[in-house]
Order: structure tokens, then C-alpha cells, then sequence
């Protein structure tokens, strides 16, 4: 659809990019500066940084932007408000949509981009654990495509390329293990939020870095798996791997592992998820170099530690609502953490609680899991400002 046998396209591909200004829409660009032959940006949209827009509009000219928070600089050709999502999403010239926007508000765009039928460029994970078999089920309907940007999920899609369902025994994704891998107990208990934003070995937006700090993300990206291909979760695990060079691992039912591997940048799978399943020269990132790594290792997740990990995956197992709970409860935890409102563990019992508190609640449509995602959001925030007011 995008390539044609490695030719370049007679008109260089339309892409909407939702969340151009964060971490993973700048390293898009980037992509896009080096591939202009074969792709264009034709719609941006931000949250609420209309500066870092405005400088992105400038150098890209694109038709359509968007700023979903009011702000009073914004040019009058602007998009504003929530709905430029779905309006960048929707763009007649955008054939691909890259979806970079941080949290469950970026659904009902992937949703708007699937019903016509696009590509979407998936780095917000969100969109899966809310609403998988939804989406799933959108895109197959409506011919959308679905290509992961997450770079676990990417190297599962090089390596599952060519074989069949039946042929996958177990995907292992890897976890950096965050900057509290090595951290006993006790002292996790104290981490700050500057001790959680410290990563070792990607840069990303605050919020995935919390996430990667509680192992929230891993459970994320575990329920992203389940739904992207379709594997049972008793067949999905996760290992610590602290080099984040091999980003994940599938087994095949001969005993066989293939794995993929690279540096830590994000810029490969966000290429990859715009040519699919076509490759691409590129000299973005460099020349892999095995004997500079100096070694690799693995262990195992310590899940005492890291209570999100089960508390999302067993959210996925339960599916309906729990997933969109965990998410939604997540979201606001992080959010109070970020603000020193929260202590570290406090976004797991925080989470727990809300899960707990939603057991009953219904998600088999889109309204449901919505409305399950508000409460979780209410009951988060109630907890957290009862003890901060007391
Ligand atoms: P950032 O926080 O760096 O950027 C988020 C982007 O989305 C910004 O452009 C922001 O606009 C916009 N945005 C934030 N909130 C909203 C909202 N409510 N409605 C509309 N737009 C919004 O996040 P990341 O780039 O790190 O992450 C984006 C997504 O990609 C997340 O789902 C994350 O889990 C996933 N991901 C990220 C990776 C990474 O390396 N960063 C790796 C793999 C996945 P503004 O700048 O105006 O605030």
C-alpha cells in the first residue's frame, strides 16, 4: 500500500502526526526530515504547547494544525479543542496516522483513522488497553491497519513476519526494569519523583517514565500484545533485560527464539511502522556494533517490588472493564505522583483500590468502558485529595 518494491511513491505519503510536539512526534519528524522523498506531514496537533507547534507549523507548512488545550497565541487557522484529534486523524491527504499522544485521550482518534480505513502508526498504547477487542475489531471491519510503534511490539512484528498463528508457542518482551531495578524495597518506598524520572536507557515523555519506573508500562504493553496478536496471556512473559538492545523475544513451537535487536532509539520503529513491511534505507540510526555492547544479561521481574506488573496483567486477564480501570487509575495516579501529591507506592495501592471499586463495572461497549474510566479517574482523585486535605 505505502511502498511499491522498494520504489519511492510518485507523491511522497500524507501523514498525520497527533502529539507531534512530545518525545515520540519529535523523533517523527526527525524520521520525516530524513524521508521526505517517501513521506510528508500534512496535519500536527498538540496538547497545549502552542510555541513548540507553532515553530513545527513553520518548518513543515502542513494544511491542518491543532491545539486541543485553549491558549490565547494560537493562530486563527487553527484547529482547537479536543475534536482536532479526530479531525487530524480523519485528514483526506494523511494515508497514515501516527497516534503520539499520551493516554487514553488518544482512542477516539485511532478509531476515526481506522473507520476510514488508514494506517495508524500506534505509539499510544492506551488506545489497546481501553478499548482492544473495539479497536481490533474497527480496523478488521473498516480495512484500517494497526502497526505498533512501541519498540517491543515492533520487534515481535519483525520477527513474526512470514510465520503463522500456529506457529508461535510464547512471546517475551523485554523491561529495561526502570531506574529502581536494582533498588531494595525499602528504598523504592522513598524514590522521589526525580529519582522516577531518571531512566537508564531511553529518554521519553514523563508520563511512560513513571510508568517504566512502577512496571505499569510492562503490563501496558502486555495487554498491547494480547490484543495486536492475538496471543493468550499465558503465552506472553517478561523479562528484565537492562541493556534495552534486544526488544523482545518470540518462541516458536520447534523450540526456535528469534529475537530483534538495535539500539535504544525510537526512531527505527516509528520508520518501520510508517514502511511495513517494506525496509527502507535510513541513516538515522547507527551501525549496530555487537562487540561495543560489551555483553547482555537477563533476569527475572521481581513482581513483589513492582506490584503494577500484576496488577495490570491480571486487569487484562479479567478483560471488560479492568483493563480501562487500570489504565484510567493509572493515568490519575501518575498524575498526582508527578505533582507530589502521591508517594511512589502510593500509584499501586492507589490503582489496587480503584480496580477493586470497579470490579462490578460493566465494558462491553465503548460507553461502558468511558464511563468506567471516568469513575476510576473520580476515585483516584477523591482518595488522593481526602489524605492531602486531612
Ligand atoms: P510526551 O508526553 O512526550 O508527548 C505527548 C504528546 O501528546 C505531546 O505532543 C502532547 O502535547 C500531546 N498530548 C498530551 N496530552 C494530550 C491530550 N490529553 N490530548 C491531546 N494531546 C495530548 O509523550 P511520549 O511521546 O513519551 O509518549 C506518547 C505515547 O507514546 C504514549 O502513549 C507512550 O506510552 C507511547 N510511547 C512512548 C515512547 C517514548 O519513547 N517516548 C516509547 C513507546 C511508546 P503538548 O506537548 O502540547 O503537551
Amino acid at each position: 500500500m505505502i511502498m511499491t518494491d522498494g520504489l519511492l511513491p510518485v507523491a511522497p505519503v500524507g501523514v498525520a502526526i497527533l502529539g507531534s510536539t512530545g518525545s515520540i512526534g519529535t523523533s517523527a519528524l526527525r524520521v520525516l526530515a530524513r524521508q521526505r522523498e517517501r513521506f510528508v506531514p500534512v496535519a500536527l496537533t498538540a496538547n497545549g504547547n502552542a510555541a513548540a507547534l507553532a515553530a513545527q507549523v513553520a518548518e513543515w507548512r502542513p494544511s491542518f494544525a491543532g491545539l486541543v488545550q485553549p491558549h490565547d497565541d494560537a493562530p486563527s487557522g487553527w484547529s482547537r479543542g479536543p475534536a482536532c484529534l479526530i479531525d487530524a486523524a480523519s485528514h483526506p491527504d494523511a494515508a497514515i496516522v501516527i497516534n503520539a499522544v499520551v493516554g487514553a485521550a488518544g482512542l477516539p482518534a485511532t478509531l476515526a483513522a481506522l473507520r476510514l480505513g488508514k494506517r495508524v502508526a500506534l505509539a499510544n498504547k492506551e488506545t489497546l488497553v481501553v478499548a482492544g477487542a473495539i479497536v481490533t475489531a474497527t480496523a478488521h471491519e473498516h480495512g484500517g491497519t494497526l502497526v505498533p510503534v512501541d519498540s517491543e511490539h515492533s520487534a515481535i512484528l519483525q520477527c513474526l513476519a512470514g510465520r503463522q498463528p500456529h506457529e508461535v508457542r510464547r512471546l517475551v518482551l523485554t523491561a529495561s526494569g526502570g531506574p529502581f531495578r536494582t533498588w531494595p524495597a525499602e528504598r523504592i518506598a522513598t524514590a522521589t519523583v526525580g529519582d522516577a524520572l531518571k531512566h537508564p536507557t531511553w529518554t521519553m515523555g514523563s508520563k511512560i517514565t513513571i510508568d517504566s519506573a512502577t512496571l505499569a508500562n510492562k503490563a501496558l504493553e502486555v495487554i498491547e500484545a494480547h490484543h495486536l496478536f492475538g496471543v493468550p496471556y499465558d503465552r506472553i512473559d517478561v523479562v528484565v533485560h537492562p541493556q534495552s538492545i534486544i526488544h523482545s523475544f518470540v518462541e516458536f513451537v520447534d523450540g526456535s527464539v528469534l529475537a530483534q535487536l538495535g539500539v535504544p532509539s525510537m526512531e527505527l520503529p516509528i520508520l518501520y511502522a510508517l514502511t511495513w513491511p517494506e525496509r527502507v534505507p535510513d541513516s538515522g540510526v547507527p551501525s549496530f556494533d555487537p562487540v561495543a555492547l560489551g555483553g547482555l544479561s537477563f533476569e527475572p521481574v521481581r513482581n513483589e517490588d513492582f506490584p503494577m506488573l500484576t496488577l495490570g496483567i491480571d486487569a487484562g486477564k479479567r478483560g471488560g472493564a479492568a483493563p480501562a480501570i487500570f489504565n484510567a487509575a493509572n493515568e490519575e495516579a501518575v498524575a498526582h505522583f508527578l505533582a507530589g501529591r502521591l508517594s511512589f507506592p502510593g500509584i499501586a495501592v492507589r490503582v489496587a483500590a480503584a480496580l477493586q471499586d470497579g470490579a462490578a463495572a460493566a465494558g462491553g461497549t465503548l460507553d461502558e468502558l468511558l464511563a468506567a474510566d471516568a469513575a476510576a479517574r473520580a476515585h483516584v482523585h477523591a482518595h488522593v485529595h481526602a489524605r492531602v486535605g486531612s
